[in-house]
Protein backbone atom coordinates (compact mmCIF):
# COMPACT_ATOMS: atom_id res chain seq x y z
CA UNK A 1 0.00 0.00 0.00
CA UNK A 2 1.04 3.53 -0.54
CA UNK A 3 1.76 5.12 2.37
CA UNK A 4 1.58 8.99 1.04
CA UNK A 5 -0.72 10.74 3.39
CA UNK A 6 -3.99 12.27 1.50
CA UNK A 7 -4.08 15.29 3.39
CA UNK A 8 -0.95 16.49 4.06
CA UNK A 9 -0.43 20.01 2.68
CA UNK A 10 1.82 20.07 -0.04
CA UNK A 11 0.53 22.38 -2.72
CA UNK A 12 0.85 21.65 -6.64
CA UNK A 13 3.47 24.52 -6.59
CA UNK A 14 5.37 22.58 -4.04
CA UNK A 15 5.37 19.19 -5.54
CA UNK A 16 6.79 20.86 -8.44
CA UNK A 17 9.92 21.85 -7.22
CA UNK A 18 10.14 19.05 -5.03
CA UNK A 19 11.03 15.35 -5.49
CA UNK A 20 8.40 12.94 -5.46
CA UNK A 21 10.03 10.96 -2.42
CA UNK A 22 8.89 14.53 -0.32
CA UNK A 23 5.30 12.93 -0.24
CA UNK A 24 6.49 9.90 1.21
CA UNK A 25 8.29 11.54 4.06
CA UNK A 26 5.48 13.04 5.31
CA UNK A 27 3.78 9.55 6.68
CA UNK A 28 4.37 8.21 9.96
CA UNK A 29 7.43 5.85 10.41
CA UNK A 30 6.15 2.34 11.31
CA UNK A 31 7.67 -0.38 13.35
CA UNK A 32 7.15 -3.51 13.65
CA UNK A 33 4.57 -4.45 16.31
CA UNK A 34 7.45 -6.33 18.33
CA UNK A 35 9.24 -3.15 18.42
CA UNK A 36 6.66 -0.74 19.95
CA UNK A 37 6.96 0.64 23.25
CA UNK A 38 3.76 -0.42 25.79
CA UNK A 39 2.07 1.75 28.21
CA UNK A 40 -0.82 0.55 30.24
CA UNK A 41 -1.85 3.10 32.23
CA UNK A 42 -5.49 0.99 33.31
CA UNK A 43 -3.08 -1.52 35.23
CA UNK A 44 -0.87 0.87 36.78
CA UNK A 45 -3.55 3.73 37.74
CA UNK A 46 -6.20 1.41 38.81
CA UNK A 47 -7.02 -1.45 41.43
CA UNK A 48 -6.65 -4.98 40.26
CA UNK A 49 -7.61 -8.20 41.21
CA UNK A 50 -5.06 -9.74 44.07
CA UNK A 51 -5.88 -13.19 42.73
CA UNK A 52 -4.37 -14.68 39.98
CA UNK A 53 -5.80 -18.29 39.19
CA UNK A 54 -7.19 -18.16 36.34
CA UNK A 55 -10.07 -20.02 36.69
CA UNK A 56 -13.46 -18.57 36.53
CA UNK A 57 -14.96 -16.90 39.85
CA UNK A 58 -16.71 -13.90 41.21
CA UNK A 59 -13.80 -10.82 41.32
CA UNK A 60 -13.97 -8.26 43.94
CA UNK A 61 -12.78 -5.20 44.71
CA UNK A 62 -11.29 -4.27 41.62
CA UNK A 63 -11.63 -3.33 37.93
CA UNK A 64 -9.44 -5.76 36.18
CA UNK A 65 -7.74 -8.91 36.80
CA UNK A 66 -4.52 -9.66 35.04
CA UNK A 67 -3.98 -12.32 32.56
CA UNK A 68 -2.47 -13.67 29.43
CA UNK A 69 -4.07 -15.06 26.25
CA UNK A 70 -3.76 -18.60 26.27
CA UNK A 71 -1.46 -19.44 22.99
CA UNK A 72 -3.79 -20.72 20.20
CA UNK A 73 -2.07 -23.84 17.59
CA UNK A 74 -0.92 -21.89 14.38
CA UNK A 75 -2.12 -17.97 14.30
CA UNK A 76 -2.15 -17.29 10.88
CA UNK A 77 -3.24 -13.07 9.47
CA UNK A 78 -5.97 -13.55 7.53
CA UNK A 79 -6.59 -9.33 7.14
CA UNK A 80 -4.55 -5.83 8.41
CA UNK A 81 -6.25 -2.63 8.41
CA UNK A 82 -3.40 -0.36 7.30
CA UNK A 83 -5.07 3.21 8.36
CA UNK A 84 -5.29 1.28 11.65
CA UNK A 85 -1.54 0.35 11.38
CA UNK A 86 -1.16 4.14 10.65
CA UNK A 87 -2.35 5.46 13.87
CA UNK A 88 -0.58 3.38 15.77
CA UNK A 89 2.46 3.47 14.51
CA UNK A 90 2.49 -0.09 13.61
CA UNK A 91 3.55 -1.70 10.09
CA UNK A 92 1.21 -4.31 8.50
CA UNK A 93 3.31 -8.10 8.97
CA UNK A 94 5.51 -8.97 5.74
CA UNK A 95 3.92 -12.98 6.14
CA UNK A 96 0.89 -14.17 7.32
CA UNK A 97 3.12 -16.14 9.98
CA UNK A 98 5.75 -14.62 12.06
CA UNK A 99 6.67 -13.10 15.64
CA UNK A 100 3.54 -9.87 15.16
CA UNK A 101 1.41 -12.85 14.14
CA UNK A 102 2.45 -14.94 16.95
CA UNK A 103 1.31 -11.19 19.55
CA UNK A 104 -1.80 -10.71 17.32
CA UNK A 105 -3.00 -14.88 17.55
CA UNK A 106 -2.26 -14.24 21.66
CA UNK A 107 1.00 -17.07 21.29
CA UNK A 108 3.23 -14.34 22.28
CA UNK A 109 3.61 -11.65 25.59
CA UNK A 110 5.58 -9.10 24.53
CA UNK A 111 8.05 -7.08 27.08
CA UNK A 112 6.27 -3.95 28.22
CA UNK A 113 2.36 -5.80 28.21
CA UNK A 114 0.46 -6.32 31.00
CA UNK A 115 -2.48 -8.29 29.68
CA UNK A 116 -5.70 -7.96 31.63
CA UNK A 117 -9.53 -8.81 31.43
CA UNK A 118 -11.20 -6.08 32.68
CA UNK A 119 -14.16 -6.68 35.71
CA UNK A 120 -17.45 -5.18 34.59
CA UNK A 121 -21.28 -6.31 34.95
CA UNK A 122 -24.17 -5.22 32.89
CA UNK A 123 -27.95 -4.82 32.44
CA UNK A 124 -28.56 -7.64 29.81
CA UNK A 125 -32.36 -7.65 28.07
CA UNK A 126 -33.21 -5.60 30.83
CA UNK A 127 -32.18 -7.29 33.90
CA UNK A 128 -29.24 -6.96 35.91
CA UNK A 129 -27.09 -10.01 35.03
CA UNK A 130 -24.62 -9.40 37.74
CA UNK A 131 -20.63 -10.10 37.19
CA UNK A 132 -19.73 -10.59 33.34
CA UNK A 133 -16.46 -8.94 32.16
CA UNK A 134 -14.21 -9.40 29.65
CA UNK A 135 -14.46 -13.08 29.50
CA UNK A 136 -12.74 -13.43 25.85
CA UNK A 137 -11.48 -10.34 25.20
CA UNK A 138 -7.87 -9.58 26.97
CA UNK A 139 -6.07 -6.06 26.61
CA UNK A 140 -2.54 -6.79 25.78
CA UNK A 141 -1.36 -3.21 26.32
CA UNK A 142 -1.80 0.71 24.89
CA UNK A 143 0.58 2.25 22.49
CA UNK A 144 0.97 5.50 22.05
CA UNK A 145 0.87 6.40 17.92
CA UNK A 146 2.32 9.25 15.51
CA UNK A 147 -0.38 11.47 16.60
CA UNK A 148 0.41 11.35 20.04
CA UNK A 149 -2.51 9.39 21.62
CA UNK A 150 -3.31 6.26 23.73
CA UNK A 151 -4.89 3.49 22.83
CA UNK A 152 -5.13 0.03 23.55
CA UNK A 153 -4.91 -3.27 21.98
CA UNK A 154 -7.50 -5.87 22.68
CA UNK A 155 -7.86 -9.33 21.81
CA UNK A 156 -11.19 -10.72 21.26
CA UNK A 157 -11.17 -14.72 21.30
CA UNK A 158 -7.63 -14.71 23.07
CA UNK A 159 -8.81 -17.52 25.54
CA UNK A 160 -10.51 -17.98 28.95
CA UNK A 161 -10.68 -15.41 31.81
CA UNK A 162 -11.68 -15.56 35.47
CA UNK A 163 -14.78 -13.95 33.64
CA UNK A 164 -15.34 -16.42 31.59
CA UNK A 165 -18.20 -18.22 33.76
CA UNK A 166 -18.74 -21.08 31.81
CA UNK A 167 -17.94 -20.52 27.65
CA UNK A 168 -14.42 -20.94 26.34
CA UNK A 169 -12.92 -17.68 25.55
CA UNK A 170 -12.95 -18.11 22.35
CA UNK A 171 -14.51 -16.45 18.88
CA UNK A 172 -15.45 -18.05 15.61
CA UNK A 173 -13.82 -16.74 12.22
CA UNK A 174 -17.82 -15.37 11.41
CA UNK A 175 -18.32 -13.41 13.83
CA UNK A 176 -14.54 -11.97 13.99
CA UNK A 177 -14.70 -11.33 10.33
CA UNK A 178 -17.98 -9.52 11.01
CA UNK A 179 -16.70 -7.08 13.73
CA UNK A 180 -13.59 -6.20 11.75
CA UNK A 181 -15.01 -5.08 8.71
CA UNK A 182 -17.85 -3.47 10.47
CA UNK A 183 -15.80 -1.76 13.09
CA UNK A 184 -14.08 -0.03 10.25
CA UNK A 185 -16.62 0.46 7.76
CA UNK A 186 -18.51 2.26 10.89
CA UNK A 187 -15.30 4.93 11.05
CA UNK A 188 -15.35 5.71 7.27
CA UNK A 189 -19.20 5.85 7.50
CA UNK A 190 -18.31 8.60 10.68
CA UNK A 191 -19.61 6.96 13.01
CA UNK A 192 -18.45 6.86 16.40
CA UNK A 193 -16.58 3.43 16.61
CA UNK A 194 -13.76 1.12 18.32
CA UNK A 195 -11.39 0.03 15.29
CA UNK A 196 -9.48 -2.93 13.96
CA UNK A 197 -6.22 -3.55 13.17
CA UNK A 198 -6.03 -6.99 12.42
CA UNK A 199 -7.76 -10.49 11.77
CA UNK A 200 -6.07 -13.93 12.51
CA UNK A 201 -7.11 -17.47 12.17
CA UNK A 202 -5.85 -19.38 15.21
CA UNK A 203 -5.54 -22.70 13.70
CA UNK A 204 -8.23 -24.50 16.01
CA UNK A 205 -11.47 -24.97 16.15
CA UNK A 206 -14.45 -23.41 18.44
CA UNK A 207 -17.83 -25.42 18.60
CA UNK A 208 -20.99 -23.50 18.86
CA UNK A 209 -24.57 -24.07 18.35
CA UNK A 210 -25.00 -21.36 15.47
CA UNK A 211 -28.76 -21.93 16.08
CA UNK A 212 -29.22 -22.90 19.41
CA UNK A 213 -31.17 -25.91 18.30
CA UNK A 214 -29.39 -28.49 20.00
CA UNK A 215 -26.60 -28.77 16.91
CA UNK A 216 -23.14 -27.59 17.82
CA UNK A 217 -20.78 -28.51 15.26
CA UNK A 218 -17.13 -27.20 15.25
CA UNK A 219 -16.24 -23.82 13.12
CA UNK A 220 -12.95 -22.12 12.17
CA UNK A 221 -11.63 -20.46 15.57
CA UNK A 222 -10.20 -16.68 14.87
CA UNK A 223 -9.11 -13.14 17.17
CA UNK A 224 -9.69 -9.79 16.08
CA UNK A 225 -7.14 -7.12 17.71
CA UNK A 226 -9.65 -4.33 18.64
CA UNK A 227 -8.50 -0.61 18.86
CA UNK A 228 -10.10 2.01 20.83
CA UNK A 229 -8.54 4.76 23.41
CA UNK A 230 -10.80 2.71 26.16
CA UNK A 231 -13.07 -0.26 25.93
CA UNK A 232 -14.70 0.78 29.43
CA UNK A 233 -18.65 0.33 29.28
CA UNK A 234 -21.26 1.50 31.40
CA UNK A 235 -20.66 -2.10 33.05
CA UNK A 236 -17.49 -1.24 34.69
CA UNK A 237 -19.10 1.50 37.11
CA UNK A 238 -22.00 -0.71 37.46
CA UNK A 239 -20.62 -3.44 39.30
CA UNK A 240 -18.33 -1.52 41.65
CA UNK A 241 -21.73 0.57 42.68
CA UNK A 242 -23.81 -2.84 42.47
CA UNK A 243 -21.01 -3.87 45.45
CA UNK A 244 -20.71 -1.04 47.37
CA UNK A 245 -17.13 -0.89 46.33
CA UNK A 246 -17.61 3.31 46.13
CA UNK A 247 -13.42 3.59 46.82
CA UNK A 248 -12.72 2.00 43.38
CA UNK A 249 -16.13 3.21 41.57
CA UNK A 250 -14.64 6.76 41.98
CA UNK A 251 -10.60 5.96 40.96
CA UNK A 252 -12.43 4.70 37.52
CA UNK A 253 -14.38 7.57 37.40
CA UNK A 254 -11.29 9.95 37.88
CA UNK A 255 -8.98 7.65 36.04
CA UNK A 256 -11.53 7.69 32.96
CA UNK A 257 -11.94 11.63 33.33
CA UNK A 258 -8.33 12.69 33.25
CA UNK A 259 -7.49 9.55 30.63
CA UNK A 260 -10.37 10.94 28.40
CA UNK A 261 -12.05 13.81 29.33
CA UNK A 262 -9.03 16.21 30.58
CA UNK A 263 -11.11 19.24 28.87
CA UNK A 264 -13.27 18.80 32.03
CA UNK A 265 -10.87 19.56 34.99
CA UNK A 266 -9.79 17.90 37.94
CA UNK A 267 -12.01 15.42 39.22
CA UNK A 268 -14.87 16.51 41.46
CA UNK A 269 -18.57 16.22 42.37
CA UNK A 270 -19.33 19.31 39.72
CA UNK A 271 -16.87 17.22 36.91
CA UNK A 272 -18.74 13.84 37.87
CA UNK A 273 -22.22 15.74 36.87
CA UNK A 274 -20.47 17.65 33.52
CA UNK A 275 -18.42 14.09 32.78
CA UNK A 276 -22.52 12.52 32.99
CA UNK A 277 -23.61 15.01 30.65
CA UNK A 278 -20.78 14.41 28.44
CA UNK A 279 -21.35 10.97 27.75
CA UNK A 280 -25.13 11.42 27.50
CA UNK A 281 -24.48 13.72 24.89
CA UNK A 282 -22.20 11.68 22.87
CA UNK A 283 -24.30 8.96 23.44
CA UNK A 284 -27.32 10.97 22.11
CA UNK A 285 -24.77 11.55 18.74
CA UNK A 286 -23.99 8.17 18.61
CA UNK A 287 -27.60 6.84 18.44
CA UNK A 288 -28.47 9.66 15.80
CA UNK A 289 -25.82 8.05 13.22
CA UNK A 290 -26.80 4.69 13.64
CA UNK A 291 -30.41 5.93 12.71
CA UNK A 292 -29.10 7.77 9.80
CA UNK A 293 -27.31 4.90 8.35
CA UNK A 294 -29.43 2.37 9.59
CA UNK A 295 -27.58 0.38 11.73
CA UNK A 296 -29.01 -1.92 14.19
CA UNK A 297 -26.37 -2.62 17.44
CA UNK A 298 -28.61 -6.05 18.32
CA UNK A 299 -27.57 -6.44 21.91
CA UNK A 300 -27.83 -2.73 23.90
CA UNK A 301 -27.25 -4.01 26.95
CA UNK A 302 -25.54 -1.93 29.32
CA UNK A 303 -22.18 -3.86 29.16
CA UNK A 304 -22.14 -3.18 25.16
CA UNK A 305 -22.31 0.64 25.60
CA UNK A 306 -19.31 2.70 25.81
CA UNK A 307 -18.50 5.25 28.14
CA UNK A 308 -16.12 7.44 25.26
CA UNK A 309 -19.89 7.08 23.34
CA UNK A 310 -18.46 4.55 20.75
CA UNK A 311 -20.03 1.66 19.05
CA UNK A 312 -18.68 -0.77 20.27
CA UNK A 313 -19.15 -5.03 20.89
CA UNK A 314 -19.97 -6.40 17.07
CA UNK A 315 -22.09 -9.29 17.35
CA UNK A 316 -25.89 -9.69 15.85
CA UNK A 317 -25.74 -6.52 14.50
CA UNK A 318 -27.16 -5.85 11.15
CA UNK A 319 -28.28 -3.15 8.68
CA UNK A 320 -32.11 -2.17 7.36
CA UNK A 321 -32.67 -2.91 4.18
CA UNK A 322 -36.77 -3.40 4.31
CA UNK A 323 -36.86 0.31 6.31
CA UNK A 324 -38.57 -0.57 9.61
CA UNK A 325 -38.60 0.14 12.81
CA UNK A 326 -39.37 -2.83 13.96
CA UNK A 327 -36.18 -4.57 12.45
CA UNK A 328 -34.12 -6.61 14.47
CA UNK A 329 -30.92 -8.54 13.26
CA UNK A 330 -30.58 -10.27 16.77
CA UNK A 331 -32.75 -13.50 16.34
CA UNK A 332 -32.66 -13.82 20.42
CA UNK A 333 -34.30 -10.99 20.41
CA UNK A 334 -36.91 -11.75 17.91
CA UNK A 335 -39.50 -12.08 20.58
CA UNK A 336 -39.55 -8.78 22.33
CA UNK A 337 -37.59 -6.72 19.69
CA UNK A 338 -36.30 -4.76 22.76
CA UNK A 339 -33.21 -3.44 20.51
CA UNK A 340 -34.77 -3.11 17.06
CA UNK A 341 -33.91 -0.30 14.87
CA UNK A 342 -37.21 2.20 16.29
CA UNK A 343 -35.82 1.46 20.28
CA UNK A 344 -32.28 2.01 20.31
CA UNK A 345 -33.12 5.91 21.16
CA UNK A 346 -34.95 4.84 23.90
CA UNK A 347 -32.99 2.38 25.34
CA UNK A 348 -29.87 4.72 24.99
CA UNK A 349 -31.35 6.41 27.71
CA UNK A 350 -32.61 3.32 29.92
CA UNK A 351 -29.25 2.37 29.54
CA UNK A 352 -28.23 6.01 30.45
CA UNK A 353 -30.16 5.86 33.30
CA UNK A 354 -28.72 2.59 34.76
CA UNK A 355 -25.51 4.37 34.38
CA UNK A 356 -26.86 7.54 36.31
CA UNK A 357 -27.58 4.92 39.07
CA UNK A 358 -24.01 3.52 39.03
CA UNK A 359 -22.73 7.09 39.31
CA UNK A 360 -25.12 8.74 41.62
CA UNK A 361 -22.68 7.91 44.61
CA UNK A 362 -20.38 10.47 43.27
CA UNK A 363 -22.94 12.95 41.96
CA UNK A 364 -24.84 14.24 44.96
CA UNK A 365 -26.73 16.38 42.80
CA UNK A 366 -29.28 14.74 41.39
CA UNK A 367 -30.55 17.15 39.18
CA UNK A 368 -27.67 17.23 37.37
CA UNK A 369 -28.18 13.52 36.57
CA UNK A 370 -31.68 14.41 35.58
CA UNK A 371 -30.02 17.15 33.56
CA UNK A 372 -27.56 14.91 31.77
CA UNK A 373 -30.47 12.81 30.72
CA UNK A 374 -32.32 15.65 29.32
CA UNK A 375 -29.25 16.04 27.74
CA UNK A 376 -29.16 12.99 25.65
CA UNK A 377 -32.56 13.61 24.43
CA UNK A 378 -32.35 16.91 23.13
CA UNK A 379 -28.82 15.88 21.64
CA UNK A 380 -30.40 12.49 20.07
CA UNK A 381 -33.36 14.61 18.72
CA UNK A 382 -30.96 17.79 17.21
CA UNK A 383 -29.01 15.67 15.83
CA UNK A 384 -31.60 12.78 14.48
CA UNK A 385 -33.33 15.86 12.82
CA UNK A 386 -30.43 17.74 11.62
CA UNK A 387 -29.15 14.26 9.95
CA UNK A 388 -32.50 13.72 8.34
CA UNK A 389 -32.44 17.00 6.80
CA UNK A 390 -29.11 16.35 5.33
CA UNK A 391 -30.67 12.77 4.05
CA UNK A 392 -33.59 14.67 2.78
CA UNK A 393 -31.85 17.56 1.24
CA UNK A 394 -33.47 19.91 3.46
CA UNK A 395 -31.83 23.14 5.12
CA UNK A 396 -33.78 22.33 8.22
CA UNK A 397 -37.12 20.67 9.35
CA UNK A 398 -38.31 24.02 11.10
CA UNK A 399 -41.03 24.23 8.39
CA UNK A 400 -44.39 23.71 9.77
CA UNK A 401 -45.55 20.67 7.05
CA UNK A 402 -42.21 18.87 7.69
CA UNK A 403 -42.61 16.54 10.65
CA UNK A 404 -45.72 15.47 8.95
CA UNK A 405 -43.77 15.33 5.42
CA UNK A 406 -40.93 12.65 7.67
CA UNK A 407 -43.81 10.81 8.94
CA UNK A 408 -45.84 10.32 5.88
CA UNK A 409 -42.60 8.70 4.35
CA UNK A 410 -41.97 6.62 7.27
CA UNK A 411 -45.09 5.09 7.03
CA UNK A 412 -44.11 4.92 2.86
CA UNK A 413 -41.12 3.09 3.69
CA UNK A 414 -42.97 0.59 5.61
CA UNK A 415 -46.14 -0.18 3.41
CA UNK A 416 -43.47 -1.40 0.67
CA UNK A 417 -40.74 -3.23 1.61
CA UNK A 418 -38.41 -0.08 0.47
CA UNK A 419 -34.48 -0.57 0.76
CA UNK A 420 -33.60 2.32 3.54
CA UNK A 421 -30.05 3.12 1.47
CA UNK A 422 -30.91 2.59 -1.74
CA UNK A 423 -34.23 5.13 -1.10
CA UNK A 424 -32.30 7.89 0.54
CA UNK A 425 -29.54 8.08 -2.52
CA UNK A 426 -32.08 7.71 -4.97
CA UNK A 427 -33.85 10.67 -3.74
CA UNK A 428 -30.78 12.81 -4.76
CA UNK A 429 -32.01 11.78 -8.38
CA UNK A 430 -35.60 13.18 -7.79
CA UNK A 431 -35.83 16.17 -10.25
CA UNK A 432 -36.36 18.85 -7.36
CA UNK A 433 -34.18 21.03 -9.95
CA UNK A 434 -34.50 23.83 -7.51
CA UNK A 435 -33.83 26.85 -9.90
CA UNK A 436 -36.71 27.66 -12.54
CA UNK A 437 -39.18 25.03 -13.75
CA UNK A 438 -39.52 21.79 -12.36
CA UNK A 439 -40.08 19.08 -14.77
CA UNK A 440 -41.30 17.01 -11.79
CA UNK A 441 -44.79 19.28 -12.87
CA UNK A 442 -44.99 17.20 -15.99
CA UNK A 443 -44.40 14.25 -14.67
CA UNK A 444 -46.20 10.87 -14.47
CA UNK A 445 -45.99 8.90 -11.19
CA UNK A 446 -43.85 6.09 -12.72
CA UNK A 447 -41.03 8.33 -13.87
CA UNK A 448 -41.25 10.63 -11.18
CA UNK A 449 -40.56 7.45 -8.95
CA UNK A 450 -38.08 5.56 -11.25
CA UNK A 451 -34.60 7.21 -9.70
CA UNK A 452 -36.73 4.80 -6.58
CA UNK A 453 -37.26 1.62 -8.07
CA UNK A 454 -33.89 0.11 -7.22
CA UNK A 455 -35.10 0.29 -3.68
CA UNK A 456 -37.72 -1.71 -3.49
CA UNK A 457 -38.17 -5.58 -2.60
CA UNK A 458 -41.58 -5.77 -3.99
CA UNK A 459 -43.46 -3.95 -6.73
CA UNK A 460 -45.25 -1.37 -5.57
CA UNK A 461 -49.23 -1.91 -6.24
CA UNK A 462 -50.84 1.30 -8.23
CA UNK A 463 -52.15 2.79 -5.05
CA UNK A 464 -48.90 2.88 -3.68
CA UNK A 465 -47.10 3.74 -6.25
CA UNK A 466 -49.81 6.92 -6.60
CA UNK A 467 -49.09 7.89 -2.57
CA UNK A 468 -45.75 7.51 -3.18
CA UNK A 469 -45.57 10.11 -6.14
CA UNK A 470 -47.64 12.42 -4.50
CA UNK A 471 -45.30 12.60 -1.62
CA UNK A 472 -42.50 13.12 -3.46
CA UNK A 473 -44.66 15.99 -5.24
CA UNK A 474 -45.05 17.52 -1.89
CA UNK A 475 -41.16 16.90 -1.15
CA UNK A 476 -40.28 18.15 -3.99
CA UNK A 477 -42.32 21.54 -3.42
CA UNK A 478 -40.71 21.90 -0.21
CA UNK A 479 -37.41 21.55 -0.99
CA UNK A 480 -38.33 24.42 -3.56
CA UNK A 481 -39.02 26.49 -0.76
CA UNK A 482 -35.14 26.31 0.39
CA UNK A 483 -34.20 26.99 -2.83
CA UNK A 484 -36.19 29.94 -2.98
CA UNK A 485 -35.26 30.95 0.36
CA UNK A 486 -31.97 31.27 -0.34
CA UNK A 487 -29.81 33.78 -3.67
CA UNK A 488 -27.21 31.31 -3.83
CA UNK A 489 -26.48 30.36 -7.10
CA UNK A 490 -24.37 27.05 -6.17
CA UNK A 491 -27.43 25.76 -3.82
CA UNK A 492 -28.45 22.89 -6.12
CA UNK A 493 -24.78 21.82 -5.67
CA UNK A 494 -24.62 22.24 -2.17
CA UNK A 495 -27.78 20.52 -1.54
CA UNK A 496 -26.76 17.55 -3.25
CA UNK A 497 -23.46 17.71 -1.87
CA UNK A 498 -24.97 17.51 1.94
CA UNK A 499 -27.32 14.73 0.77
CA UNK A 500 -24.63 12.50 -0.43
CA UNK A 501 -22.49 12.82 2.29
CA UNK A 502 -25.82 12.22 4.88
CA UNK A 503 -27.20 9.09 2.42
CA UNK A 504 -24.21 6.23 1.97
CA UNK A 505 -23.94 4.39 -1.40
CA UNK A 506 -22.39 1.54 0.46
CA UNK A 507 -23.02 -0.20 3.32
CA UNK A 508 -21.82 -3.36 5.17
CA UNK A 509 -25.42 -5.58 4.44
CA UNK A 510 -25.02 -8.96 6.06
CA UNK A 511 -24.97 -11.07 2.73
CA UNK A 512 -21.76 -9.42 1.84
CA UNK A 513 -20.16 -9.89 5.45
CA UNK A 514 -21.50 -13.65 4.46
CA UNK A 515 -19.75 -13.73 1.19
CA UNK A 516 -16.63 -12.62 2.60
CA UNK A 517 -16.98 -15.12 5.61
CA UNK A 518 -17.71 -17.98 3.22
CA UNK A 519 -14.96 -16.91 1.00
CA UNK A 520 -12.28 -16.54 3.60
CA UNK A 521 -13.39 -20.29 4.85
CA UNK A 522 -12.07 -21.17 1.73
CA UNK A 523 -8.76 -19.28 1.93
CA UNK A 524 -9.91 -16.61 -0.40
CA UNK A 525 -9.23 -13.39 1.17
CA UNK A 526 -10.52 -11.16 -2.36
CA UNK A 527 -13.76 -10.80 -1.26
CA UNK A 528 -12.90 -9.34 2.30
CA UNK A 529 -9.92 -7.31 0.60
CA UNK A 530 -12.30 -5.76 -1.73
CA UNK A 531 -14.95 -4.91 0.86
CA UNK A 532 -12.25 -3.21 3.06
CA UNK A 533 -11.38 -1.01 -0.26
CA UNK A 534 -14.89 -0.08 -1.13
CA UNK A 535 -16.18 0.53 2.69
CA UNK A 536 -13.36 2.87 2.91
CA UNK A 537 -15.45 5.51 0.56
CA UNK A 538 -18.96 4.94 1.32
CA UNK A 539 -20.45 7.96 0.24
CA UNK A 540 -18.42 7.88 -3.09
CA UNK A 541 -20.05 6.11 -6.28
CA UNK A 542 -17.18 4.21 -7.01
CA UNK A 543 -19.05 3.20 -10.04
CA UNK A 544 -16.73 -0.62 -10.55
CA UNK A 545 -18.67 -1.49 -7.74
CA UNK A 546 -22.12 -1.12 -8.23
CA UNK A 547 -22.80 -4.63 -7.72
CA UNK A 548 -22.15 -4.06 -3.97
CA UNK A 549 -24.51 -1.30 -3.64
CA UNK A 550 -27.38 -3.58 -4.61
CA UNK A 551 -30.52 -4.56 -2.53
CA UNK A 552 -30.07 -7.69 -1.31
CA UNK A 553 -30.64 -10.92 -3.36
CA UNK A 554 -33.46 -12.99 -2.58
CA UNK A 555 -31.60 -15.56 -2.13
CA UNK A 556 -29.94 -13.76 0.78
CA UNK A 557 -33.37 -13.27 2.51
CA UNK A 558 -33.85 -16.33 4.67
CA UNK A 559 -29.77 -17.78 4.73
CA UNK A 560 -28.55 -17.48 8.16
CA UNK A 561 -26.05 -14.92 8.44
CA UNK A 562 -27.37 -12.74 5.40
CA UNK A 563 -30.17 -11.44 7.41
CA UNK A 564 -30.88 -12.62 10.55
CA UNK A 565 -28.24 -13.71 13.22
CA UNK A 566 -27.97 -15.11 16.87
CA UNK A 567 -25.67 -14.59 19.89
CA UNK A 568 -23.81 -17.82 19.23
CA UNK A 569 -20.30 -16.20 18.10
P1 LIG B 1 -21.72 -10.27 24.53
O1 LIG B 1 -23.11 -10.78 24.39
O2 LIG B 1 -20.81 -10.68 23.41
O3 LIG B 1 -21.65 -8.81 24.77
O4 LIG B 1 -21.11 -10.99 25.82
C1 LIG B 1 -21.68 -10.94 27.09
C2 LIG B 1 -20.73 -11.51 28.08
O5 LIG B 1 -20.43 -12.87 27.75
C3 LIG B 1 -19.40 -10.80 28.17
O6 LIG B 1 -19.00 -10.85 29.51
C4 LIG B 1 -18.49 -11.65 27.32
O7 LIG B 1 -17.14 -11.54 27.67
C5 LIG B 1 -19.02 -13.03 27.61
N1 LIG B 1 -18.76 -13.97 26.52
C6 LIG B 1 -19.35 -14.02 25.31
N2 LIG B 1 -18.86 -15.03 24.59
C7 LIG B 1 -17.92 -15.64 25.34
C8 LIG B 1 -17.06 -16.76 25.15
N3 LIG B 1 -17.06 -17.46 24.03
N4 LIG B 1 -16.24 -17.07 26.16
C9 LIG B 1 -16.22 -16.38 27.30
N5 LIG B 1 -17.01 -15.34 27.55
C10 LIG B 1 -17.86 -14.97 26.59
MG1 LIG C 1 -20.21 -7.56 25.08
Amino acid sequence: MSQANSDHSVTAHDTAVMPAIAAIDDSPALADLCDMQFDNSFVRELPGDPEIHNIPRAVRNACYTRVDPTPVRAPRLLAWADPVGELLGVSRPDSPVGPAVEVLGGNRVLPGMQPYAARYGGHQFGHWAGQLGDGRAITLGEIRGPDGKRRELQLKGAGKTPYSRTADGRAVLRSSVREFLCSEAMHYLRVPTTRALSLAATGETVVRDMFYDGNPRPETGAIVCRVAPSFVRFGNFEILAAHNELDTLRRLADYVIREHFPELGAPSPSTYARWFEEICRRTGTLIAHWMRVGFVHGVMNTDNMSILGLTIDYGPYGWLEGFDFQWTPNTTDAQGRRYCFGNQPEIAHWNLTRLATALAPLIEDHAALEYGLAVFGETFQTAWRGMLADKLGLVSLAHEEDDALVSDLFNLLQQVETDMTLFFRGLMAVPVDVQGDSPADTMDDAALAAPLRRAFYTEPASAQMARLAGWLRRYIARARLDAEATSLPEFADVRLERMRCANPKYVLRNYLAQQAIEALEQDNASVITRLMEVLKHPYDEQPGHDELAHRRPEWARNKPGCSALSCSS
